[in-house]
């Protein structure tokens, strides 16, 4: 078997004028990734995401990957981070280069998964999990003024027991935001904050203290990503767990991440991490340090497909086989119809549970009518 096409579809949605969402950083108006498609000489079609804009993951891919991944056999995917690191030598901490190498190596275990007939999480080893705890990503900052509440009553009203909420804007704003969340969501959900790297390090240690009343189960990116030091400090100083990955590439990153315990989970973005294969391998260093591993998804329904299927592979080992965590997955609560509308049955996190797709491979099927509605090329 041969790969014999690879194309980009870079896909763009826009929210209209005065409706942009965002976190304590400011504010975006514009949802935009790329697809990879990658066809075989039998005629199997496998997806994936490179999680970043059209015209650089178009660039990058036809000057770095055309030439060696057309004629590719897609069972020798496991070499494509290993080539990312050696050729083209230097270029491989970029994240366009390993965002390219993740939707490269997704589509190749889709293909891989279909060839096979089996779902992507099987292959991947590791615990089996047929389903998972959706948690809500919402409250996010919005440039309209909306009643503080609402969305999160919204995503207690569709089943969900789990979410994650955007703070990080000031002592005062954090307590008030959590308060709210804490009191619509009731005392036996679990409650996630994310500051979104806007903090430095004492302001953290302040909010996360002000904040630890309400049982936050971790607290996200509380200092800028390349802040390691920073994150080193936190643990010593706040007891609240500390997890960050949305914004590294590639094992040695993580690695960095999970040495020493840096931060207590890692979340590793399947369109940017470097893909199954790269994520497989984080998560295997993670268990070294008794560090947890749950996915950030802010993607197309491919990215958000590609992250259950690694979700229900995850092994327990060492944290949670006698006492029992919820695998937990990311469901950003916004508008997007990048996530629903490309796939012919999207996923549906309602109801507090989210059942892993069990179809061959990543288990989705692409409407390519939607794809034509927001390709940006
Ligand atoms: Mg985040």
């Amino acid at each position: 078997m041969e790969i014999t096409h690879l194309e980009t579809i870079p896909l763009t949605h826009a929210l209209p004028e005065g409706q942009g969402l965002g976190d304590a950083r400011g504010f975006g108006r514009t949802r935009a990734t790329t697809l990879v498609r990658l066809e075989t000489d039998t005629g199997t079609v496998g997806w994936g995401e490179a999680f970043v804009p059209g015209s650089i993951a178009r660039a990058t891919a036809e000057e770095l990957f055309v030439d060696d991944v057309v004629g590719m056999d897609p069972f020798d995917v496991e070499s494509l981070a290993v080539d990312s690191y050696t050729d083209p030598y230097h270029f491989s901490e970029s994240v366009f280069v390993q965002s390219l190498v993740s939707a490269i190596d997704v589509a190749c275990w889709d293909i891989i998964g279909k060839t096979v007939e089996r779902p992507v999480h099987r292959l991947l080893g590791g615990t089996e999990r047929s389903t998972l705890r959706p948690y809500a990503s919402t409250m996010y900052f919005t440039e309209e003024d909306r009643p503080l509440e609402e969305p999160i009553r919204e995503a207690v009203d569709e089943g969900f027991t789990a979410a994650k909420i955007k703070i990080g804007a000031g002592l005062e704003s954090d307590v008030e935001r959590v308060r709210v969340a804490r009191e619509v969501l009731g005392d036996d959900a679990l409650l996630m904050v994310d500051m979104n790297g806007n903090y430095r390090p004492e302001q953290a240690v302040r909010s996360a203290r002000a904040i630890a009343e309400y049982d936050i189960n971790w607290i996200e990116e509380p200092v800028p990503p390349e802040n390691l030091t920073g994150y080193r400090e936190l643990k010593q100083r706040i007891d609240i767990p500390i997890a960050a990955g949305e914004a590294h590439y590639g094992r040695f990153e993580f690695k960095r991440l999970i040495d020493d315990r840096t931060v207590d989970i890692v979340q590793p973005n399947l369109a940017r991490c470097g893909g199954l294969s790269e994520a497989r391998t984080i998560a295997k260093l993670a268990t070294t340090e008794n560090v947890g591993v749950r996915p950030h998804i802010w993607n197309s329904g491919v990215g958000l497909a590609a992250a259950v299927q690694f979700a229900a592979s995850i092994p327990d080992y060492p944290h949670t086989r006698n006492v029992p965590e919820p695998m937990l997955v990311e469901f950003d609560r916004s508008e997007n119809p990048l996530r629903n509308e490309i796939l012919e049955t999207p996923l549906d996190p309602t109801g507090g549970s989210l059942d892993v797709p069990q179809a061959p491979g990543l288990g989705i099927s692409i409407d390519e009518d939607a794809l034509e509605r927001y390709r940006a090329d």
